[in-house]
């Protein structure tokens, strides 16, 4: 299954912004974007100044994609979807990127990032409904209960994790109180979702 390898730090530079990509040091003082908050490169300094609107909407695209690890052609699908179904694209949009199982094990806070419980999916920690999933882009859906496996439940990184990260479930999911498992109460809202992207801009770019 294809997925971005490059180096992560490298891609929250070019958009300037934090995206997480790298669990606790994120949030400290070896966070690049900290040192060097410019694009990376040669020429990373001259792509400072503001540029087409054009550029805007890629510059969200791609922001929405690398917060996600979605490859552009999976991410395309996902518009299209997005866009056939009733109510705000970009909502619908983001909705669904919300609902992979691997942003859901990053939400339970049992991955630093969503790279690392993309894994922890992917090496079969987890399971939907009593049944193991290995796909991290499997959508769940609502009343979906989600646990993780008794052999991750004793595994160093993920109660690590779970001791220190201190992440809040957000509303839209209901944790147990050992927050090994997880059911999605409802499919989240918009104000339910703290994702930094402007969707509308993702909407204009593919509506051209
Ligand atoms: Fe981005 Fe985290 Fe790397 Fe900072 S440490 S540049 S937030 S991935």
């Amino acid at each position: 299954m294809a997925r971005y390898t490059g180096p992560v730090c490298r891609l929250c530079r070019r958009e300037k912004i934090k995206l997480f990509l790298k669990g606790p040091k994120c949030d400290s003082m070896k966070c690049p974007i900290e040192r060097r908050p410019y694009p990376p490169g040669e020429h990373g300094r001259d792509r400072m100044r503001q540029g087409s609107e054009y550029l805007m909407q890629l510059r969200e695209k791609q922001k929405a994609r690398r917060i996600y690890g979605v490859l552009e052609k999976q991410f395309a699908n996902l518009y299209r979807e997005a866009n056939r179904q009733e109510g705000i694209t970009g909502e619908n949009l983001l909705r669904m990127l919300e609902l992979r199982l691997d942003n859901i094990a990053f939400r339970a806070g049992w991955g630093a990032s969503r790279s690392q419980a993309r894994q922890f999916v992917r090496h079969g920690h987890v399971d939907v409904n009593g049944r193991r999933v290995t796909i991290p882009s499997y959508r769940v859906r609502k009343g979906d209960v989600v646990t993780l496996r008794e052999k991750a439940k004793a595994m160093i990184v993920i109660r690590h994790n779970m001791d220190t990260l201190d992440r809040q479930v957000p509303a839209w999911l209901e944790a147990t109180e050992d927050r090994h498992q997880v059911t999605v109460r409802d499919v989240p809202l918009r104000d339910q979702i703290d994702t930094a992207v402007r969707e509308q801009l993702i909407v204009e770019l593919y509506s051209k």
